[in-house]
């Protein structure tokens, strides 16, 4: 044996037994997590849950090879609140000042919190977040002028990459950590959150927004490049974390108003602009599972595809508005056979995709239990062998086993549209409004009850023929927002 064909061999073993130490539990159990939280892409809005004018091949191959849910639900049907829930097991509604905020609120997850950050963090991971925040900086009116704090890194993040609050309102910069990147201190930015609805609004890189900013020119945002500076700073945290096990939490702009593909996106979807701004996100998605790949990290990494709330077609978005026509999706059905959009407390408002791909150990296939991004805190605790506190993660339900494995899930779940709803088992009530109060009317009127393992769409209310179960799901639904949890 020569000293070369040793040394070979001597090297061959040492790889051998490395790749033995990375199947031990001891590292299985703390995979690098990726979270990523697609805004307002609805049920029927990717290839693989049955659009067809629009193409996803990068989310359909993680869906093929990884699991795809088919009842999975963000926790409220708009931004804030399911953003809320998702960072810390409580359902948002239990806690006042979690609607939708503007961008000069101050942070609304209190520092002290356990959250899924500062779990993870705890448990030895690089925790970072890039995209959308909107859960508010600092104090309110936020001072984007000088160090914002509190803010993410307050909460368990060790890397903060913002969109402070949604791409349709101001401020339009971005803020990295605590500072506003490119910003001039000669020219210091000023929010002006005094107009009211349905007055003019103000613009900004000629596109309207919600709020005036005057200042911060040199920090402005180029809307037709946030996907790409949000990819890119998300594979930069990725390259930088790749020997550590890391948590990256990326809440992409990708699809909510205003629409701007980047220009290579421009009419490659059969369904407008939104469906144009739908590949944009398949994309970031691509990106990402490339990099983790280049990084030999896939079989590392369990990563979750899934969105904040369901789809609307929007008629204001500032495309329309600019272009003078009417945002059009060609007929594409963006929440599949759901009923109801974003906002309501039909299926269509919080019932999402939801993929989670982890090469070799996730079990492929589609998956009909019951979850929520609400369970994300004592799923991930559970999968990294961590204990919560009794009141960290109130509404936090384990559901590890259905995320791995495709088991059952939850048994029943509140569904935050613009009334509370509840699921229990394939049974959904819309309960009626307290005496003297007007619902919202995307939420319908009276007491609504649909069996969703026949009627999807909630087109028969079975209230009237069903008295006793209206009367218990009206008293759990009851009990749950008396306790304040409903943690097992
Ligand atoms: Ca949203």
């Amino acid at each position: 044996m020569t000293n070369r064909t040793l040394s070979v061999i001597v090297s061959a073993l040492a790889l051998a037994s490395l790749a033995g130490a990375a199947d031990k539990p001891a590292t299985a159990g703390r995979p690098n997590i990726v979270f990523i939280l697609a805004d307002d892409i609805g049920y029927g809005d990717l290839g693989c849950y049955g659009a067809t004018k629009i193409q996803t091949p990068r989310c359909d191959k993680l869906a093929k090879e990884g699991l795809r849910f088919t009842d999975a639900h963000s926790p409220a049907a708009v931004c804030t609140p399911t953003r809320y829930a998702f960072m810390t097991g409580q359902y948002a509604w239990r806690k006042k000042g979690t609607g939708i905020l503007p961008g000069i609120a101050g942070l609304i997850v209190d520092p002290s919190r356990t959250t899924v950050p500062s779990m993870l963090k705890r448990a030895g991971y690089a925790t970072g977040v890039v995209g959308k925040w909107h859960l508010g900086l600092g104090t309110t009116p936020t001072d984007y002028n000088i160090e914002i704090k509190p803010g993410p890194l307050e909460v368990g993040f060790d890397y903060a990459w913002l969109l402070p609050a949604t791409g349709d309102r101001v401020p339009c910069v971005w803020v990295e950590d605590r500072r506003v990147v490119n910003l001039d201190p000669a020219d210091p930015i000023k929010l002006d959150y005094s107009v009211k609805r349905g007055e003019p609004r103000s613009f900004v890189n000629g596109i309207p927004r919600i709020g005036g900013q005057t200042g911060g020119k040199a920090a402005l945002w180029k809307d037709d490049e946030i996907a790409d500076v949000i990819t890119a700073k998300a594979i930069a945290f990725i390259e930088k974390n790749k020997d550590k096990p890391f948590f990256l939490y990326l809440p992409t702009h990708d699809i909510h108003v205003p629409r701007v593909p980047n220009a290579r996106f421009r009419g490659t979807s059969q369904a407008g602009v939104r469906g144009d701004t739908v590949h944009s996100f398949d994309w970031t998605v691509g990106q990402v599972v490339d990099a983790l790949d280049r990084l030999k990290l896939t079989e590392r990494t369990l990563l979750i595809v899934t969105s904040d709330n369901g789809g609307v077609l929007d008629t204001n978005g500032p495309d329309s508005k600019n272009s003078g026509t009417v945002e059009t999706n060609n007929g594409h059905a963006h929440n599949g056979p759901l009923r109801g959009n974003k906002g309501s407390a039909y299926e269509g408002g919080t019932r999402v995709p939801f993929i989670v791909s982890w090469p070799g150990r996730v079990k492929p296939g589609a998956c009909d239990a019951l979850i929520c991004h609400v369970d994300m805190l004592a799923s991930l605790a559970a999968l990294t062998g961590q204990t919560l506190d009794a009141d960290a993660g109130p509404d936090s339900f384990d559901v590890l086993p259905a995320l791995l494995e495709g088991k059952a899930g939850r048994d029943h779940l509140v569904e935050q549209g613009n009334v509370l709803a509840l699921r229990q088992g394939p049974w959904k009530l819309i309960p009626a409004p307290p005496a003297g109060k007007k619902r919202p009317a995307r939420s319908g009127s009276g007491t609504q009850l649909y069996n969703l393992g026949d009627d999807i769409g909630e087109t028969r209310n079975l209230a009237d023929q069903n008295e006793q179960r209206v009367k218990e799901m009206t008293a759990l639904l009851q009990r749950i927002q008396q306790q304040g949890k409903s943690r097992p």
